[in-house]
């Protein structure tokens, strides 16, 4: 793929839910035009994360740039962070020449969840990829958090998509891999430069869309299973969604502003909290009832 059209601007529109990097994506992007020696103008809207809101950037770059504002129906490139995310910014997408970019996972917005009983579905978009491919001029859909998850760091999901976005630019690799090092935190280098190097990769055997990442409502595990949350606190920024949004009240946030769960029988295994989390800081597993002993269970009769 190659979004160099012939004009003297290339238009990139990068869009996903906070939390997710949209705006490590945007600033890479910019830093690298600029020292490429382009004119660059970049805008972004931010500061929803905390409530596991849209987040947008425009990355414009080219001879020279006037405006920072990509207009309408002209973004070469779409880079979606999140599926239904990608959806709703197509229109801005150039309808003959644009590429859309998306990962197929899947943000469950809070307003999707107004039936909380476990085992409802959350209402959400139902298009798949292969429906969204056909409508464009050039498309990849991705399971880039899946990606990013089996090489050890599901929060590397946006430097995969970063990966696949900057074959369709013609920089060179090496050129992309200093800004992202000198970009992210000492200790984030070696998973970004992985998980760019894997969305470049990516590329070269894609061919049909993956199928979409849809989390299903977790079923009754049964007598010899429970479910477990597991909660990552170095990811939590308590943002204090599940907590609002758990309907068994069962989340907390402790002294340091991290979710804790204070009563963990109390939990039906819903996955809300999971869906809504922005950064990925829940996860819920079904783990096998460890059954005591027969002679203890004699022993207490
Ligand atoms: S675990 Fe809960 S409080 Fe922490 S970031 Fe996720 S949604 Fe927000
Ligand atoms: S802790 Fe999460 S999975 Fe458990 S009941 Fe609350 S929202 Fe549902």
């Amino acid at each position: 793929m190659d979004a160099r059209a012939n004009r003297n601007v290339t238009n990139v529109l990068i869009v996903g839910v906070g939390g997710q990097g949209v705006v490590m994506v945007s600033k890479v992007l910019a830093l690298l035009c600029q020292q490429q020696g382009y004119d660059v103008k970049q805008s972004e809207v931010h500061g929803m994360a905390k409530r596991g809101g849209a987040v947008f950037g425009h990355v414009r770059y080219g001879d020279v740039v006037h405006s920072p504002t990509i207009p309408a129906g002209e973004a070469d490139i779409l880079v979606s962070l999140e599926w239904a995310e990608g959806m709703r910014w197509l229109d801005q997408l150039n309808p003959d020449t644009g590429i859309f970019i998306s990962d197929t996972h899947k943000i469950v917005p809070p307003f999707a969840c107004r039936n909380r009983r476990r085992g409802q579905v959350p209402v959400y978009s139902k298009e798949t990829p292969a429906e969204i491919l056909d409508e464009v001029a050039q498309g990849y859909a991705l399971d880039a958090a899946g990606i990013a998850t089996r090489l050890g760091n599901e929060r590397a999901a946006n430097t995969v998509l970063l990966g696949l976005m900057s074959t369709a630019l013609g920089f060179p690799e090496e050129a992309w891999l200093d800004v992202i090092c000198d970009f992210v935190p000492a200790k984030s280098v070696e998973i970004n430069k992985a998980a760019f190097l894997e969305g470049r990769e990516w590329v070269k055997t894609a061919s049909v869309p993956e199928a979409p990442v849809v989390a299903d409502p977790m079923p009754d595990p049964g007598p010899e299973f429970r479910n477990e949350l597991e909660i990552i606190p170095a990811w939590c920024k308590g943002c204090d969604i599940c907590v609002r949004m758990c309907p068994e009240k069962c989340l907390e946030l402790n002294a340091d502003q991290v979710v804790v769960i204070p009563r963990p029988d109390d939990c039906t295994g819903c996955r809300i909290c999971e869906w809504l989390c922005p950064d990925f800081a829940i996860k819920l597993h079904t783990v096998a009832v460890v059954q005591p002993h027969t002679d203890e269970i004699l022993a207490e009769v």
